[in-house]
């Protein structure tokens, strides 16, 4: 339990919350905490603030940190509040932050983690995804401590399921996962849920003594353009972990932020699997909607099949005749042209292929040189998004009629 000092009263921190009571936090790191509070109270209050008629949000939010660190976050704020516009810029929300100092008081009954020996910590969401990089980490012999957290049943569920696959394979240092926050959803996003993930698998990686993050997701939905329309997600997109790293970076993080499947489609993610992975597929879930409909909200089997996700993921099985691996769904692999998720998912899916294909793609991607490592990055995405789009072909060609 971690209590704040402040000059307006004491309190208990809501990351408390998150953190199981057993577990230890390195109190000469603080800068981890902070870092955790900061991108919490972003995330509550994305959730939690109404939006007027679809009008973008004006929001204002005070967050605490060590008042040992507080100069350092100061010089940061803008950078923090420039990653907040850019995840929600979809809805056009504009960020605003106060920084609070604050003396943290650390409860007696913390006990510290076994030492692990990793050599990275990667997320885990319960999703196809993590569930390939898991592989990869694998057969590159990694040793790797996961990380999850707790949003849903359903997320939950995956995570157990898969995380109880995954232990009984080589190179698994453990789980660490986190609890949800009690705070009512008004605004059902995943924006920035990711944020908070990074902080979380942060900490972890710190309070560990490990220096890499892995951030195991595919470059198709990483890039997530929009085309006018819909405000799609930017979480994993290169200048959001550009943006993150140099957040951390400032603060004296010494944390690498990796994302190997930058240039990797999902569909090349599954083939890559070996059959024991892929048998194991079924238990994975992609389903954007089981966050926002009750009826998906239990350890349910069954994924909508209608979202954009769950079609990402049917284009990308399908692609190599995968199928059979994959869970059930309620719109099947056939599609249904009465629902209008569906169709929006299609709709969205053929304009991207469209684009791709008349060249028009790269002034919706939103790529610069400064976001990348590789100084061919350029070329990479280009590769990329051409197998994309034989990708689609093949399920265009099995599914749509
Ligand atoms: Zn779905």
């Amino acid at each position: 339990m971690i209590v704040a000092h402040s000059n307006k009263g004491n309190f208990k921190l809501r990351c408390n919350q998150l953190i199981p009571n057993d577990s230890y936090l390195v109190t000469d790191k603080t800068i981890v905490i902070d870092l955790l509070n900061i991108f919490l109270e972003i995330y509550v209050a994305d959730i939690s603030i109404k939006r007027v008629s679809n009008h973008p949000r004006k929001v204002k939010i005070d967050t605490y940190v060590d008042c040992k660190n507080y100069n350092l976050w100061i010089e940061n704020i803008e950078l923090i509040e420039r990653l907040a516009n850019f995840v929600t810029e979809g809805d056009g929300d504009e960020w605003k932050l106060n920084i609070v100092p604050v003396e943290y008081e650390f409860g007696a009954q913390q006990l510290n983690f076994i030492d692990t020996q990793a050599d990275n910590v990667s997320l885990l969401s319960g999703g196809l995804d993590s569930f390939c990089g898991a592989y990869h980490n694998e057969i590159e012999n990694k040793n790797t401590l996961y990380c999850g957290y707790k949003t849903s049943n359903v997320d939950t569920s995956a995570i157990n399921y898969v995380y109880s696959f995954l232990k009984s394979r080589i190179g698994i240092a453990g789980l660490r996962t986190y609890s949800k926050v009690g705070k009512n959803k008004i605004i059902y996003t995943q924006r920035t849920r990711t944020l908070l993930f990074f902080s979380l698998a942060i900490m972890t990686a710190v309070t560990e003594e490990i220096d890499i993050v892995n951030i195991n997701e595919n470059g198709i939905m990483t890039l997530n353009p929009s085309f006018q329309s819909r405000g799609a997600t930017k979480t994993t997109h290169p200048k959001t972990i550009s943006l993150y790293q140099n957040i951390i970076n400032n603060v004296g993080i010494k944390v690498q932020l990796n994302h190997p499947f930058l240039f990797t489609t999902k569909g090349e993610m599954v083939n890559s699997l070996s059959i024991e992975y892929k048998r194991y597929i079924a238990y994975t879930r992609s389903c954007g909607r089981s966050m926002q409909d009750k009826r998906y909200d239990l350890s349910a089997k069954v994924s909508c099949g209608t979202c954009v996700p769950c079609l990402l993921r049917k284009i990308s099985l399908a692609a190599y005749d995968l199928e059979e691996f994959d869970n059930e769904y309620e719109v099947t692999y056939v599609g249904n042209m009465n629902e209008e998720e569906y169709r929006s998912s299609l709709n969205y899916y053929t304009t991207f292929y469209q684009y791709i294909n008349s060249g028009q793609i790269f002034s919706e991607l939103d790529i610069k040189g400064k976001y990348y490592h590789e100084t061919d990055y350029y070329e990479k995405t280009y590769e990329m998004l051409r197998k994309f789009s034989e990708e689609f072909e093949v399920f265009a060609s099995k599914y749509i009629r």
